[in-house]
């Protein structure tokens, strides 16, 4: 464990460290242990449609029709959805609506309350 990650650009595993600083010496990308942090962490920032940032428990209203996938259902427009769940992936959004159920939903789709 040194500590030195693999370059996140070309993952490059010649890194080495440079004061603060990371550098690849195949591509000459050079980064900082925090940012690498910050990239790994899942906690990404997700925005609604209106650029405001969510957070878990938060309420949204869905803002366009949304099918529910393998199902006939559809999440209305307006479709107000509690105590959201925020997850790693292309549905940013895990969620329980009433009279659907648990499903996912993707932030762009919602608009914080
Ligand atoms: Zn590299």
């Amino acid at each position: 464990m040194n500590g030195i990650p693999n370059c996140p650009k070309c993952n490059s595993e010649y890194t080495y460290e440079d004061g603060s600083l990371f550098v690849c010496p195949e591509c000459g990308y050079e980064w900082t242990a925090e940012s690498e942090n910050e990239n790994s962490e899942d906690e990404k920032v997700i925005k609604d449609a209106n650029g405001n940032v969510l957070s878990d428990g938060d309420s949204v209203t869905v803002i366009k029709d949304l099918k529910v996938k393998g199902s006939s259902l559809v999440v209305k427009a307006g479709t107000k959805v509690k105590n959201i769940r925020l997850t790693d992936g292309d549905h940013d959004i895990n969620c329980k609506i009433d009279g659907i159920g648990a499903m996912q939903l993707k932030s762009e789709f919602v608009k914080k309350l």
